[in-house]
Formats: C-alpha cells, structure tokens, sequence
C-alpha cells in the first residue's frame, strides 16, 4: 500500500533524525511494536540500552512503540510468570472519547457497517437500515484542554496530597489525550491493593462521607471538619461548599439539592452568614427535616465535579504496555511528547507535537469533520482530492482517512 509505504519513509527519516530518550531503566521493560492499523503486533521485546532501542526504530520503524511500566528480571521472555516482575511504575490515562464534551457532537462521524451509510454525530442507529453503528472520534482543542484540565488536577493532587513531587512525567498520547507516569521507589514495590486504594481516592470511587467525617448528627447541627483542619478530599469537598454558597442564589440552590426555591430562601439565604460561620467551625447547619438530604446532596454534587475519569484498567493492569513518550503515533503521526510540568497548562497538543513539514502534499480525502492542526482548521472534507501541509496529509493518512494521490515535485523528506 503506498500511504503506508509513504508513512514508513516519513518515520524512518524523523527517527534517524532524532534520538529517543525514553523510557528510564530501559533494560527492565517489555517493549510491544505495532504495524499501519494496529496497535500492537508483537510484544515481548527488550532493549540493551536506549542506542539499541534507537536502532530498533530506525531500521525497523514500527509505527507504534509501548513498554511496559513493570520491570522484569526477564523482559524478554514470552511467559508472563517467567519474567519474574520486579515493581512497577504508574500510569494514569486520560483520553477525550471519555469526556462527554459538547464538540465530540462536532467531530465525531457515525457510519453503517451494513449500508454504508454515515454521517456527523453520535447517531447509535442507522437511519436506513437500524443497524448499530460505528463511530469514527476525533479530538480538538476543546475536549482535549478538557482532558488537559483533568491531568493537571492529577499532578496537583498527586504532589499536594501525596507529596510526589519527583519521578512525575506527563506526555501527550500522541492522539487524543494525556499519560501521566509516576516513577519513584515509594511506589515501585506497592501492591496491587495499594495502587487500587489510591485509583480509588483519585476517582472519588466508593467515598465515603460519614468516614470522612461529614453528616454524622451530633447536637443540634450535622457534623463537617473545621477548614483549618481539613485534609484531601475533606479539604476538596469544603472548599467547594464554602464558595458555592457564599455566592449562590435560591435557584442554584435548589437545582443541585432537594429544596425547593422558597424552601431555600427561607432556610438558607436568610441565614446565610451564620451558616458559613458554622461551616467554617466544623458544622453542617440543621434547618429541618430536608437538611441532612440537602448536605449529602450538595457534597455529592461536589464529589460528582472533581473525580478524575481516569482509565481504570491502565493504571493497575500491571501487564498492560503503553506508548513510549517522545515516540510517533502511527494513527496521527503526531509525537507522544513529554511536556514539562511547568508547561503542560499552556501546551497545545494539536501544534506542539507536530514533526513533519508543511510542504505541500496531495491526497484524496474521504470523509473528515473539520479537524485542528498546527494553529489552522482544515476541512470538512468529504471524497475529495486536495493538496495539504505534509503534516496534515500524514495526519489523515495515518488515521486512514485519505489515500495518497502522485507526490508532489520536488517533494524531500524534511521532519
Ligand atoms: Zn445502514
Ligand atoms: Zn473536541
């Protein structure tokens, strides 16, 4: 297939071009390869060191590269038993088909297996046929600076509450999200039981109010933690409290309690100084028989708002393997780049991790939605011969979206 000939020949260049000094304590991984369409067709693999793992990809140029966050005595060895696993770092995955923002609307195509038929949306049923449909997602600035949002909350809890500061990495997915790894000895030997127990702090799974120290009755009020004394999510949840209600109106209130818009001028409003007060002293104000719902509601409402939609599997699927950071992706050929924690919340994934050049290149689009890139929006497109930036023909190439037309005149390989 000449675009897959083409992609090869763009990777090859951009790797003899670049030295790749992913990942740290490259000689304890198993490394995974993937082919055009696939993300992973081989694994097992190990590497000497990051020249050997270089060579690798320059004579072998896979389009996609995973290892493992585990360390073996073995990596090497097909058995999973065998390669005598040694720890493991941590891997928390964000992606944007997970957020259910407005513009996935936008840029999501939907297509019948059966008829063909297909179009924008995520329509779940042919409209000819009533075949379940198949969605073709795509990303752009928005929903990927809502998962941005997420990582960055991540690495501020996982400083803040955690105190792990040093071996934190972020990197661009190379598509459409973000990995975050933790890499330090104190959590290099934690048990399965450990790395689920903090999964499920971040995600908010299974909180428990009560345990936290919130809605117990005590007295003539419901019990809460004094703000001075609050730690994590205790801190979390009533900083959230605190400013919601030092600024809501009746009807805020009762869209996310159980009072009716009366009930909580009357209850509430009304008394609004006093119940800060009592909120900053360790204290859920009691105004009825509703109160209590009405505090677990509100607190459930704040839970619901800060939890982390983090990938579950990934980050305690010690076996899983993922995309090595500064490495291409083969279904974007955008790079999975490391991104200083320092940087990360002005980084603009779309742009940054753009590789190939912009010489002119022609290619017979299929169908795309309008689709971000390097500072400019391309298409829509649909069953149409354009000439495009070298980095958005890869782009559409990679994702099998367009199909390569004669190269241009004149065209070199430039990364
Ligand atoms: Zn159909
Ligand atoms: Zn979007």
């Amino acid at each position: 297939m000449i675009e897959e000939e083409f992609l090869a020949r763009k990777f090859h260049y951009y790797y003899s071009k670049n030295f790749v000094k992913e990942p740290p304590n490259i000689e304890r991984r198993e490394f995974g390869f993937g082919e055009f369409g696939k993300k992973i067709s081989q694994r097992h693999f190990a590497f000497k060191n990051l020249a050997d793992f270089n060579n690798f990809l320059r004579d072998e140029v896979p389009f996609y590269a995973s290892c493992s966050p585990a360390h073996y005595e073995f990596p090497s060895v097909p058995d999973m038993q065998k390669k005598h696993l040694l720890g493991s770092d941590l891997i928390w995955e964000f992606d944007s088909d997970d957020f259910k923002t407005p513009c996935a609307e936008e840029h999501t195509l939907w297509k019948c297996p059966k008829c063909g038929l297909g179009g924008k949306g995520r329509l779940q049923y042919c409209t000819a046929c009533g075949e379940r449909t198949v969605f073709d997602e795509w990303s752009c600035p928005e929903c990927l600076n809502a998962v941005k949002k997420q990582t960055l909350q991540l690495v501020e809890w996982l400083q803040d509450d955690f105190g792990f500061g040093k071996g934190l990495s972020v990197n661009f997915s190379g598509s459409k999200g973000f990995h975050v790894h933790l890499r330090s000895q104190e959590i290099f030997s934690l048990p399965q039981s450990g790395r689920v127990e903090l999964l499920n702090y971040l995600t908010g799974f299974d909180l428990n109010l009560e345990a936290l120290g919130f809605l117990s009755e005590t007295g003539g009020h419901y019990s809460s933690i004094p703000l001075n004394k609050a730690k994590g999510w205790q801190e979390k949840l009533l900083s959230k409290l605190f400013s919601f209600l030092q600024g809501a109106d009746a009807l805020q209130l009762h869209s996310f309690s159980n009072l009716r818009e009366k009930e909580a001028s009357k209850h509430l409003l009304e008394s609004r100084e006093s119940i800060l007060q009592e909120l900053k002293n360790g204290r859920l104000f009691k105004f009825g028989k509703k109160s209590k719902q009405f505090w677990q509601l509100l607190l459930e409402h704040f839970v619901e708002g800060q939890k982390l939609f983090i990938d579950r599997q990934t980050s305690i699927d010690l076996v899983k393997i993922v995309r090595v950071p500064e490495t291409l992706h083969g279904g974007t050929g955008l790079l999975a780049k490391k991104i200083q924690l320092e940087g990360l919340k002005a980084f603009d994934a779309l742009s940054e991790t753009i590789v190939f050049s912009s010489n002119p290149v022609k290619v017979f689009a299929e169908k795309t939605p309008k689709f971000f890139l390097k500072g400019n929006w391309f298409g829509p497109f649909e069953q149409q011969e354009i000439e495009l930036p070298e980095f958005a023909a890869v782009f559409l190439l990679a994702r099998k979206s367009a199909k390569l037309k004669a190269r241009g005149k004149g065209e070199k390989d430039e990364a």
